[in-house]
This record gives structure tokens, sequence and C-alpha cells, in this order.
């Protein structure tokens, strides 16, 4: 019987792969079985690295300076004398004596003893005294794995399920990269990049699943299950078995779905409606090529800024906006100026200190309007590529029509600029903005009368209304669309758009969603922007729907008073899916 773990499924699939445990920060630790001869040298090597690690704590210890506070010097006496203790000095040695295993294991046996007996205090201050001797943990593991570390390799991922803390978006780009099967975090929720990234490659993923890399050792055989957030290690063959035969099914379904790429999406009642892609990387492409896409509704650019040291070049840009357009053969395209920051957050940020709270610091459109040599170019990138196909611009976060002018008055600048060169653009380019901030959907009229189009972020709209944190796990559970507030702007906007004649898109993870995209039918919505991964399953859920017996049922919906109402509603909307 294997072990298994439970977490947040963020992106659908079936990885059945050997795991690969990544510590960055900290050594990965390789267990051996020692043969009897081997020991008296491990037994040395332990007390070595205790002999380094002690030397590393003196050495911090006199360094303190003479005015520091009291507790400072206090907390690295305390880290000696912990050192000396024998339950770290002394039974690692009995434990690699006992088990005949090297050092690192014996040490890491040590700490789920030791986290064990703190965890069962009733004292909390003591309880949590164990992350001082993970510290001192930490410190002699170090000693210990600085002169193997150069035999580990260090990505040596391929095919494998990476298991970490946390993985940023750049991440997950060098890991599609290099052909990883898959990916389970400690932390992290359903809508952060990483997550949507993963969602966009297609990369069966997982996230809070909290202190997995204590119980599984790189090379051991996974389950991974997106779609219900499992994670089984060393699974019997019967196990491994059943998924093989689920992942024929995943396939075989998709195969199904494929019969619909081109059937036309219009509801029963005969509303048209448009399903467009979100992409953020060139690979994105392909995929939307598989299920023809009416266009491209949001186009992150974040990722030209990743994994680099410095800023994107005018040219850089693009070759990149020219090729995606002329790729797009007609279809619009909607480029979404950078929206770096907060889960967003790149080695060039100019963000100045690290921000106590990124989600609602300088990011997005704040940034690019203190510090404009980030949008600059890229502004005039776009306005060149816009000869090459129909482009439109859009800003993100805004949070007042101040900003919306100040956008558009850059924009005037730049294509200024432009005609002095005598450089050619589309003068008459659509330009939009996201609404995902609440303030902004409360005054939705007042965007709509200076903007050509207005495009919901639910992914941002949703964490600001409900006060939660997209990429925090430990929230998860409130992060919920439904939520009649939620509704109530998503509704404003719409009708705000209608009013002043301009297109609404809503391009947050909602619109992917075969659970929640009639819900956006019954509030008005008919332009939807998704992971291309999503489109087809969500043409089968809105070919089937009717607008306006969805419109009755959703004007219910947001008037629900408890959970059993909402859920009963729900089943209405989804018949039949
Ligand atoms: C959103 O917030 O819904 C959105 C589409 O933008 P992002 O997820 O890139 O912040
Ligand atoms: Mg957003």
């Amino acid at each position: 019987m294997g072990l298994m773990f439970s977490g947040i499924g963020v992106s659908r699939g079936i990885a059945i792969a050997p795991a690969y445990v990544l510590r960055r920060n900290q050594p990965d630790i390789i267990n051996q079985t020692l043969k009897k001869n081997q020991i008296p040298a491990e037994v040395r090597r332990f007390k070595l690295a205790l002999k380094s690690a002690r030397v590393v704590l003196q050495k911090l210890s006199d360094d303190i300076p003479k005015n520091a506070p009291e507790d400072v010097s206090s907390f690295i006496e305390t880290h000696l004398l912990m050192l000396d203790d024998s339950l770290l000095s002394q039974r690692p040695l009995e434990i690699i004596k006992d088990q005949r295993c090297n050092a690192e294991s014996a040490l890491q046996i040590q700490r789920r003893e030791l986290e064990q007996v703190f965890s069962e205090m009733e004292d909390p201050y003591i309880a949590t005294r164990m992350d001082d001797v993970n510290h001192v943990i930490d410190q002699i593991m170090r000693e210990l794995t600085s002169h193997n570390k150069d035999e580990t390799p260090e990505h040596d991922w391929q095919g494998c399920v990476v298991i970490a803390d946390d993985l940023t978006p750049a991440d997950t780009l060098i890991m599609q990269n290099e052909g990883v099967a898959g990916f389970v975090t400690e932390t992290g929720g359903p809508l952060s990049h990483t997550a949507i990234l993963a969602r966009s490659l297609g990369i069966p993923a997982i996230v809070g699943v909290h202190n997995i890399r204590d119980y599984v050792v790189s090379g051991e055989n996974l389950i991974l299950q997106g779609e219900s957030g499992m994670v089984l290690a060393q699974p019997e063959t019967y196990m491994i078995a059943e998924y093989k035969k689920q992942l024929r099914m995943l396939r075989e379904r998709q195969r199904d779905l494929r019969k619909l790429i081109d059937t036309p999406v219009v509801t029963d009642d005969g509303v048209p409606l448009n399903l467009l892609a979100n992409i953020e990387i060139e690979e994105d492409l392909k995929s939307l090529k598989k299920v023809n896409a009416d266009g491209v509704g949001l186009y992150r650019t974040e990722f030209l800024y990743m994994n680099r040291e410095d800023i994107p070049s005018e040219q850089e840009h693009y070759k990149v906006y020219s090729k995606v357009v002329r790729a797009l053969k007609g279809a619009p395209l909607t480029i979404r100026t950078a929206d770096l920051g907060a889960d967003k957050e790149v080695e060039t940020q100019a963000s100045g200190p690290l921000a106590h709270n990124p989600a609602m610091g300088l990011r997005g459109i704040r940034l690019c309007l203190s510090d404009t040599s980030l949008i600059v170019p890229q502004l005039q990138a776009i306005l060149r590529a816009s000869t090459k196909g129909p482009i439109n611009i859009m800003f993100p976060m805004l949070t007042n029509v101040y900003e919306v002018s100040q956008c558009l008055e850059l924009l005037e600048t730049v294509k200024a600029r432009l005609l002095k060169k005598k450089i050619k653009f589309d003068k008459n380019i659509k330009v939009g903005g996201m609404i995902e901030v609440p303030a902004a959907a409360i005054a939705a009229d007042l965007f709509a009368r200076k903007l050509d189009f207005l495009s919901i972020g639910t992914n941002d709209l949703i964490q600001y209304t409900l006060a939660i944190d997209r990429i925090d796990d430990e929230v998860n559970y409130l992060y919920d669309p439904l939520n009649p507030a939620v509704l109530q702007l998503i509704k404003n906007t719409i009708d705000a758009g209608k009013k002043a004649d301009i297109p609404v898109t809503l391009c947050g993870e909602m619109a992917g969603d075969p659970r929640l995209v009639r819900v956006l039918i019954g509030l008005g919505l008919t332009d939807f922007s998704m992971p291309p991964n999503s489109l087809l399953e969500i043409k089968r859920a809105l070919n089937n729907s009717n607008v306006k017996k969805l419109q009755k049922l959703t004007n219910a919906l947001i008037s629900s008073s408890t959970q059993q109402e909402q859920q009963k509603i729900m089943k209405k909307i989804n018949a039949g899916l």
C-alpha cells in the first residue's frame, strides 16, 4: 500500500513517473545504505560536520556587534548549546550505526523524531522552538553536503514529477522546456501564475501538499492525479495499472472533444458567443490552433520579462508580437501590457525594497506608470506590429480613471514619436482596460466611457473583493467565484459595457471553468477568453445553454441566502452537463 497525499489540484492530467525532490537553499538529501566497513568513516564525517557547524555558529556569535539587542546573541548561544545536546550530537551517530545509513539520512530521521516530540508539547512557546532545532540541523546538513554538492546534477528532472516548496512561473517555463511529467508544491494557490501556466502548458499539477518533501525521496515512483489533487507514493502494481487505464480514458475524452473544433458556438436560443484564448508564450499558439479559437483575448506578456536580468528591448517585443499576430491569420490579438509584480515578480522589477503586501503594492499598471521605461518600448513595439494584423492594447490592474488618462496620454506620446519618425502603425488601434480591482468594477461606467473595450480579470477581482491571497493555499477554501458580491461586480461591468456600447470580455480562469461559464452567460457575457486547453470543454458546456433561462437562474443565484439553495440552483444551471 502506497502513501497518499492530498492537495489542491490546479492542472488536470495524470502523471505516472519518478519523483524529483527539489530543495532550494537546502542541498538534496541522498539516502544511502552503508556496508559495515563504511560506518566508521561515516561517523567521522558526521563529527567533522558538527565541528564545522560549530565554527560557523561561533563566528556568527563573535561577529555580533556589541550594541546589538541582547536577544540576538542569546539566539545564537541557544543554537550553539543545541549543537552540543546529545539529541543532535549523539543520537544521529547511533542511527548511522543501527540503521547503517549515511549521515544525512540519520540526521533527517532524527529531525522527524524531534518534530514529532515538539508537536506533542503543550506549551506553544516550546513547541515553536522546533524552528531553532531545524535551523541547527540545516547548518549541520549544509556542512555534510557541501562536499558532494557537485555530484548532484542540478536539474536532472526530465520525465519526473518535480516536488518543491514553491515554484515561480519562470521555473514552470524551464520545467516545460526540460520535459517534466508534472509537479507538486507544498504551498501556492490555483490562481497563482505558476498554476495558470501549468494549465496552459498541460502539465498536471497539484499545490498545497504541506511537508510532502519530508516523506518522498527522489527516484521513488509516484502517481499524480491533477483533477482530484491526489499524489500516491510507492503505488502498488495494480494501482499503476488502474491509473494507466484512467490516462487512456482521459485521452479518449480529449479525442471526443476534438470533434467540436469546427462547430460554431451558439446558445439554444440563438445567441452567438465568442470563445477566445489566453496565451502567454509562443508555444501556446500550437494549442490555440488545435482548438480553433476566435482569437486571443489575453496575451500575458510578463513572460517576456522572465528568466533574465535586463528588460526586453523594443525589437524583441516587436519580433514576438509580429510573429504571434501573423500566426493568427486575421483573428484579433489583445496584448496586455506588462503586469509585473506580486505573483508575476521578475528579476528586473523596479519596485524597490520587497513590498510587505506585493498584491496591493506597486504592481501592474502602477509599476509601469511609475517607471515608464518598463512599458514605452513595449507600446512602441505593439504599435509597430499592429500593421501586421488586428491588435488591441490592454492595460492591467487599473484602479481609477486617472490611471486610464495617464495610459492614454503615454500612448499618444509614443504614437507621436512614431509619426515623427514616419513609422507606420494602426491609427485606429483599440485600447481597453482590465477590470480586476473592485473599485474599477463598481465605477465601470466611468471606465467604459474612456476605453474601447473592457476585460474582466476575475482572478484578481475575486482576490481583492474577498480579501483572499490568490496564491495562498491556506485561504483557498474561501476563494468563491459564486460569492454574490463577485457576481454583482461582474454584472455591473457587463452592464456598463452594454450601456456604453463597447465589448466586454472575461479573461480570468472563471471563463475556462465548465462549472461556472453558464453563470457568466446568465450575467449577460458573450465574450470569453480562457486557456486554450479548456476551450473545447467550454464549447460543449455553452452550446446547449439557453440565455433566457440562465438569466433567471443567475438572478436567483445572486439572491440565494443558503448554501443548499445555491447548490440547488447551480445544479439547474449545469443540468445536462
Ligand atoms: C485576472 O486577474 O483574472 C487576469 C486575467 O489577470 P492575471 O491572472 O494575469 O493577473
Ligand atoms: Mg490580473
